[in-house]
């Protein structure tokens, strides 16, 4: 079953599309959290980031670099968060890897990235440097 985002590229589904190339396409959330919010998706389906080819990945990317500030400057935006949830308990919904580009204003009420992840914890230095180093044996 086709995600909801091929449908979308198929022309199944209508939808507000706002940049199309090879690779990529860009269209208006339907349920957006602001004026302007955008969402970028490979047109090939892929999960997550991690499933994303690497020269699909640089095409998506340069993508999400030309519209961030044309989505601001077309909203007379102050910013934006640019984001993916990427996984379902991230909050991804949608199993077609998307970009969400959310135009943010000098007092919208909205908070940062640092808000999405519930209570912070409180990691000693010893487990920070665990982390570290098996991540970094992993690259
Ligand atoms: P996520 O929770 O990251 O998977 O986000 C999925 C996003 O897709 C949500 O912000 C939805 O509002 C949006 N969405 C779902 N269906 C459509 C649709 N048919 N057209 C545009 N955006 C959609």
């Amino acid at each position: 079953m086709a995600t909801i985002f091929s449908q979308i590229i198929d022309g199944d589904i209508p939808a507000r599309i706002v940049y199309e190339d090879e690779t990529t396409v860009a269209f208006l959330d339907a349920n957006p959290l602001s004026p302007g919010h955008t969402l970028v998706i490979p047109k090939e389906e892929y999960e997550r980031l991690n499933d994303v080819p690497d020269d699909i990945a640089s095409d998506l990317y340069a993508t999400i670099h030309e519209l961030v500030p044309v989505v601001e400057d077309s909203v007379d935006a102050d910013a934006s968060t640019v984001a993916f949830n990427n996984g379902e308990a991230a909050g991804q919904e949608v199993p077609h890897v998307h970009c969400h580009i959310v135009p943010r204003f000098e007092g919208d009420g909205g908070g940062p990235i640092h808000a999405v992840a519930g209570d912070a914890p409180d990691l000693a230095d010893r487990e920070l440097d665990d982390i570290a180093a098996e991540i970094e044996s992993r690259v």
